[in-house]
């Protein structure tokens, strides 16, 4: 079964596409937690950072040069954002289909929650 990132990308799903090329395609996430929050996924299915391999590595390069340039679309490359990416389930990976976060438009306070 393919994930729902690669019906999006594949065209078959609805998604706000920001930004596409022949090795990622990013789209608005569907729950957004910050003003700006895309998300930057691999054209390749690729379940998670366990997954990738040297062979990965143009498009793992893509990924922040695509980043890069949405922070500059959106206007919050001199203000500042968040590149995140889950992997599996101690993380909260909900999608095996790998994908970094960009988030930003506010400040985003400390980068994890302490525990105690
Ligand atoms: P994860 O927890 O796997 O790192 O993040 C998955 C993200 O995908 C979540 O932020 C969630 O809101 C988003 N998401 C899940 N399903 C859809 C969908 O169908 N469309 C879009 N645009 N985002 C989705």
């Amino acid at each position: 079964m393919p994930t729902i990132f690669a019906r999006i990308i594949a065209g078959q799903a609805p998604a706000t596409i920001i930004y596409q090329d022949e090795l990622v395609t990013a789209f608005k996430d569907i729950h957004p937690l910050a003003p700006v929050h895309i998300l930057i996924v691999p054209n390749k299915e690729i379940a998670t950072v366990n997954d990738v391999t040297p062979d990965d590595e143009a498009m793992l390069g893509r990924m922040f040069t695509a980043a890069r340039k949405i922070a500059q679309a959106m206007g919050i490359a001199e203000s500042g954002y968040r590149l995140l990416v889950n992997c599996r389930d101690d993380a909260g990976q909900e999608v095996y289909h790998l994908h970094m976060h960009l988030v930003g438009g506010r400040r985003l306070g400390p980068m994890l929650a302490r525990r105690d």
